[in-house]
C-alpha cells in the first residue's frame, strides 16, 4: 500500500456512504446487548455502558465529521427487539436526521422487526409511503430473521410491490462473537444459498445489497451477484487491507459495476477508512483497486444503481452531474 495522505482530497463527487449507523448516545443503546459484546471483540478491550456511552457522538458532530470529510451517508435504523429485547433506534429517528441534515444524510433505511409480522407489514408501508425512507435495512442473524421462511413471504410481497431496495447483512458478523452461544445469534441466517436467492429470484422488484465482506461465502456471493441482476454488493465490516483475494479479484473484473461503499461507522474510524480505499492500490487488481474502479465503488455505483430510488425520496443529485 502507498503512503496515506496527510489530508483528503476535496471530493468532487462526495462519496456516498450507503451504510452507517447512527449509534449516538442515545441510540447506541438499541443494540445495548449486542454493542457490550461486539465492541470489546473489535478494540480487544472491555466496555462498559458508560464507556459506550461516553465514546457515541452526538448528532450534530456525528454530521460535523460526514461534513469536514465531505462525504454523505445513509443511515440505518436498529430493531431486534422480540430477538434481543433492545429497544430500537426507530423509523422516525431515521427519517428526522435526514430531515434536520439533508446535507449530509441524503436517505435513510428503515428497520422493522420480522419477528413480530403484524406491527412490521403496517411499519414497512408507513416508512416508505409517510416517512419517505428509501428502502430496508435487515441484520438477519441479530433479528432472529430467516428470510425464506415462507411466514415471511407477505413482508417480502410487500416491499416487492413498493418497488425500494433493501440491504441484508452477509455472513460473518462480529456480534455474538467470543462468547460461548454466541448471544443466540446464528450465521447461517446470513448466507447466499438457499435463502438470499430465493428472495432475489422471487421478488425481483427488489434491489438486494449484500452488506460486508461475506465471508466464510465470499466466492458464493460473488456467483449470486454476478447472476442475479437484482443483487448488489457493498464493502464495509472489513479493512480493505485485509479483504481476500477473491473479493479484490470479482471487484476489479466481474462486479465492478456492483458494489458500493458502505463504513458500518461509527465501528469503524470513517476518515482512516475513507484513506485506506483511497490509497489501496494494486495495477493488477489482486490486493488494491485498479485504476478508476475506487471512484466506482464510493459513489458512481450508488448513484447507478440507486437513481431512481433517491429521486423518489427528492434527493438532489446534481452534486453527482446528474439532472
Ligand atoms: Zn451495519
Amino acid at each position: 500500500m502507498s503512503e496515506a495522505p496527510k489530508a483528503l482530497p476535496k471530493f468532487e463527487h462526495p462519496p456516498i456512504d450507503t451504510h452507517f449507523h447512527p449509534w449516538t448516545k442515545t441510540e447506541w443503546k438499541s443494540a445495548r446487548s449486542l454493542r457490550l459484546v461486539l465492541d470489546s471483540y473489535l478494540y480487544h478491550r472491555q466496555f462498559t455502558e458508560q464507556d459506550l456511552t461516553d465514546k457515541s457522538p452526538t448528532e450534530d458532530q456525528m454530521a460535523a465529521l460526514y461534513r469536514k470529510l465531505g462525504v454523505v451517508g445513509m443511515p440505518v435504523g436498529w430493531n431486534t427487539k422480540t430477538h434481543t429485547g433492545d429497544t430500537p433506534t426507530t423509523n422516525d429517528y431515521i427519517a428526522n436526521l435526514c430531515k434536520t441534515y439533508p446535507d449530509v444524510f441524503i436517505a435513510g433505511w428503515a428497520c422493522v422487526d420480522p419477528l413480530d409480522l403484524k406491527t412490521a407489514l403496517k411499519e414497512a408501508e408507513r416508512a416508505i409511503t409517510k416517512l419517505n425512507l428509501i428502502g430496508f435495512k435487515f441484520q438477519q442473524a441479530s433479528q432472529g430473521f430467516k428470510i425464506n421462511d415462507p411466514k415471511y413471504a407477505p413482508l417480502w410481497k410487500l416491499i416487492n410491490d413498493m418497488k425500494v431496495p433493501v440491504q441484508l447483512h452477509g455472513g460473518y458478523t462480529g456480534v455474538g462473537t467470543g462468547v460461548p452461544g454466541s448471544q443466540g445469534i446464528k450465521i447461517y441466517l446470513n448466507r447466499p444459498y438457499p435463502d438470499m436467492e430465493d428472495i432475489a429470484v422471487d421478488y425481483p422488484n427488489i434491489k438486494l445489497f449484500v452488506l460486508h465482506v461475506g465471508d466464510p461465502w465470499v466466492t458464493e456471493f460473488a456467483a449470486l451477484a454476478r447472476h442475479g441482476g437484482n443483487v448488489y454488493r457493498e464493502c464495509s465490516g472489513m479493512w480493505p487491507r485485509y479483504w481476500p483475494g477473491e473479493m479484490w479479484y470479482e471487484l476489479n473484473r466481474r462486479l465492478t459495476d456492483k458494489y458500493v461503499w458502505g463504513t458500518d461507522y461509527p465501528l469503524f474510524d470513517l476518515e482512516a477508512l475513507l484513506i485506506e480505499h483511497l490509497t489501496c492500490k494494486d495495477p493488477k487488481g489482486e490486493k488494491g483497486y485498479r485504476e478508476g474502479i475506487v471512484e466506482k465503488v464510493l459513489w458512481k455505483n450508488a448513484i447507478e444503481i440507486l437513481k431512481d430510488d433517491f429521486k423518489r425520496v427528492g434527493v438532489n443529485l446534481s452534486r453527482w452531474g446528474v439532472k
